[in-house]
């Protein structure tokens, strides 16, 4: 398939590198050109702005960091869809509001173009090896037209129901991810100050009821996963300021279904202290310099 990509960061690139590896044919655009570089090294063709990229493709993929950007790459003058064609796709799998979602699609199809949410996690080691999922939000026909092209990017292509709802799944997830890892940031923090070993305490809790990703695959606490954010200083992963941001989204969703989110709205204080004191570029399990000196261990 003759593709767009647009969004070239830590998940944008990788996932973009996989469509090039499955065969499809790629025109990127990012405002980083490092990026940009990057994917031309590896084949794909840069493009002047979204407009350009959009052109002549059959779909384009945005990866984005929230709906403010979706809605600038797709309707800015040199936007995505100044330049696509009738009938082709567009792909957003960066994490936003479902309302905006909703709002893209009703716009894309003004204009003869079907507009799928596909949020994904499994993070940047995902993203990397190919095995995100996909929750996608679109009717039935447009996503079997999709499913494919995913696949070269994620091993679990789940269909959540009509637009936006890829992005209800998203945030539900994200919601659930920010409390347990604060959770286990507070956990493994205690267990330190009380004496024992992380890496103990780490074998106990992955192996007992409290086990979960953010214990046992991103886990917080430096030394305890080495392919995590925290054994290398909390950079590349998922940015804090993200995480902030997906915390917004499930409150502002709450709100509007008259939902409460208690866990979640204390979370998102703590994401937000860690923005104020200038960790909102760190991976947001960084979260545990909160409770402990990470440091000084
Ligand atoms: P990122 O900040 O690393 O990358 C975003 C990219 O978009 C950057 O390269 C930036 O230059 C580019 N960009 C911004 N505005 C642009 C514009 N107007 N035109 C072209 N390019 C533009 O973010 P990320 O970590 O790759 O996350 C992207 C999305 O995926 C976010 O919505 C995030 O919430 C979601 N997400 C991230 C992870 C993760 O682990 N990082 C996991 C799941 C979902």
């Amino acid at each position: 398939m003759k593709i767009a990509f647009i969004g070239l960061g830590n998940m944008g690139a990788p996932m973009a590198l996989n469509l090039l590896k499955n065969g499809h044919t790629l025109n990127v655009f990012d405002l980083n050109q490092a990026a940009v570089q990057t994917l031309v090294d590896a084949g794909a063709s840069a493009s002047a702005s979204p407009k350009a990229a959009a052109t002549g493709v059959e779909c384009v993929v945005t990866m984005l960091p929230a709906a403010a950007h979706v809605k600038r790459v797709l309707t800015a003058d040199d936007g995505v869809l100044a330049g696509i064609a009738r009938g082709a796709t567009i792909v957003d799998s960066s994490t936003i509001d479902p309302a905006s979602a909703q709002a893209f699609a009703k716009l894309a199809a003004e204009r003869g173009n079907p507009f799928v949410d596909a949020p994904v996690s499994g993070g940047t080691g995902g993203a990397a090896a190919g095995t995100l999922t996909f929750m996608v939000g679109a009717n039935a026909g447009v996503y079997e037209q999709v499913k494919p092209m995913l696949a070269a990017m994620g091993k679990n292509i789940v269909h959540c129901g009509d637009t936006g709802m890829g992005q209800v799944a998203k945030i539900c997830n994200n919601l659930l991810l920010g409390i347990t890892m604060a959770g286990v940031a507070e956990a493994m923090s205690l267990g330190v100050a009380l004496g024992i070993d992380p890496k103990v305490l780490a074998g106990i809790v992955n192996t007992s009821t409290g086990r979960c990703w953010s214990s046992d695959t991103y886990n917080p606490y430096p030394g305890i996963v080495e392919t995590a954010p925290a054994s290398r200083g909390y950079t590349g992963g998922f940015g804090t300021d993200l995480m902030l941001k997906d915390l917004g989204l499930a409150a502002d969703a709450a709100k509007s279904a008259k939902q409460p989110v208690y866990l979640g709205a204390l979370a998102q204080q703590l994401y937000q202290t860690m923005s104020k004191h200038g960790d909102g570029g760190l991976d947001f399990s960084s979260v545990i310099k909160l409770y402990h000196d990470v440091g000084a261990k």
